[in-house]
């Protein structure tokens, strides 16, 4: 690969419009894949993340996800593509030569130093005078809200979340312009994890830095990000806002990362969208380029019950056959026919049903996503 190249595809200027900052591409990804033996465990990435974005990238155990973060932050280098930080190739630059920083699960840290030695370490590499040092890491640590009394404290001693933020922290220290995470959260207890999500959610908007986030959970995801992409055996489905991922999936992989959906496999016929047993769908709408056959998905959150005297675009009669308490919500199996379908619905929309009762469930045709495979 030559300089040429590199600059051949380098970014686009993007016009800067008036107080809107995450436009710009800071690291561009084209084509990027990377082989291990016969095997793409990335296979042809083509991807812009914005100055000061926060993107996180989900995808199921083995889809490539890790694999694409390492060579985003020079652990390894692509077998094929470009990577470009702020226009320059960095394909084959070390991680150490890279203005990015690497958060992971297994925190590295220096298990016989204090919470500061290990936060300072960035820092002391880079020759920075002692007080100096020590005044940036307690700046640092009040940033990650640990208290200023952990300074000395061997980091051995803190609890998980704690050695989450002085991992956080040290990443800070080294002031990089793209901080990289890869399932930081995963090992904590979901209460932990939910507070440190939004703590790193107000973290990434203090900083103005560029995240790039990697996770199994959508749900993480969701919460945090400006941008999802979903990966599926080492491509990215689909890449767009949480909304847009959720609402217009592109196929029934990204649509069913999200959880148990109903889904109905339809061809077009003269009479419309048409189900297997015959039943004509309404739906509203149906993507470009989607045409002979394709599935409709109703989420059981806008599967609903249709009571007497009240109608919906769509609607199945069935019976309840179990019902499973979500904490505020329920969620009911039904059975019509073969097919078992999932609803979600408050405890007062569904009020007094339960196994047992005939019901009939319907949708909305605004309410349904088709998708093509
Ligand atoms: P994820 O992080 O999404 O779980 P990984 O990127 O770790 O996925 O792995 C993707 C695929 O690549 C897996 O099938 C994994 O076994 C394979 N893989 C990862 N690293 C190597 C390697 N160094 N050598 C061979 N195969 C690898
Ligand atoms: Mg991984």
């Amino acid at each position: 690969m030559t300089l040429a190249t590199a600059a051949a595809i380098e970014a686009t200027p993007v016009p800067e419009g008036a107080g809107h900052v995450a436009t710009k591409p800071v690291l561009q990804l084209v084509g990027v894949k990377k082989v291990f033996g016969e095997f793409a465990a990335v296979d042809g990435i083509n991807v812009d993340f914005k100055e000061g974005e926060f993107v996180s990238i989900v995808g199921p155990s083995g889809s490539g996800k890790t694999t694409l973060l390492r060579m985003l932050a020079g652990m390894e280098s692509p077998s094929e593509g470009y990577i470009t930080l702020r226009g320059n190739l960095i394909n084959d630059v070390p991680a150490d030569q890279r203005p990015t920083c690497l958060v992971f699960q297994s925190l590295a840290l220096f298990p016989h130093k204090t919470v500061g030695e290990n936060i300072e370490f960035p820092l002391k590499v880079r020759k920075m005078p002692p007080a100096e040092r020590k005044e940036r890491a307690l700046e640092l640590m009040r940033m990650v809200r640990l208290p200023e009394s952990y300074y000395g404290k061997n980091v051995m001693r803190c609890s998980g979340g704690e050695k989450q933020r002085v991992a956080l922290a040290r990443a800070f220290a080294y002031d990089p312009d793209v901080l990289f995470f890869d399932e930081p959260l995963s090992a904590l207890d979901y209460k932990l994890k939910k507070a440190l999500e939004k703590e790193l959610k107000d973290l990434h908007r203090e900083s103005g830095k560029t995240f790039v986030y990697i996770t199994h959970s959508l749900e993480e995801a969701m919460v945090m990000s400006d941008r999802v992409g979903v990966m599926s055996r080492g491509r990215i489905a689909q890449i767009g806002t949480p909304e847009e991922i959720y609402t217009k999936p592109v196929n029934r992989f990204v649509a069913e990362f999200f959880g148990e959906v109903n889904s109905f496999e339809v061809t077009e016929r003269v009479g419309g969208w048409t189900t297997a047993d015959g039943t004509v769908l309404t739906v509203s709408g149906v993507p470009d380029g989607v045409s002979g056959k394709a599935t409709v998905i109703v989420r059981p959150e806008t599967m609903r019950f249709v009571p007497a005297g009240s109608s919906a675009d769509n609607t199945i009669s069935g019976v309840i056959y179990n019902e499973y308490s979500l904490g505020s919500r329920m969620q009911y199996q039904v059975h019509a026919g073969e097919r078992i379908f999932l609803v979600e619905a408050s405890r007062t929309a569904s009020g007094g049903l339960s196994a047992g009762d005939a019901v009939t469930i319907g949708w909305d045709a605004a309410d349904a996503i088709v998708v093509g495979d």
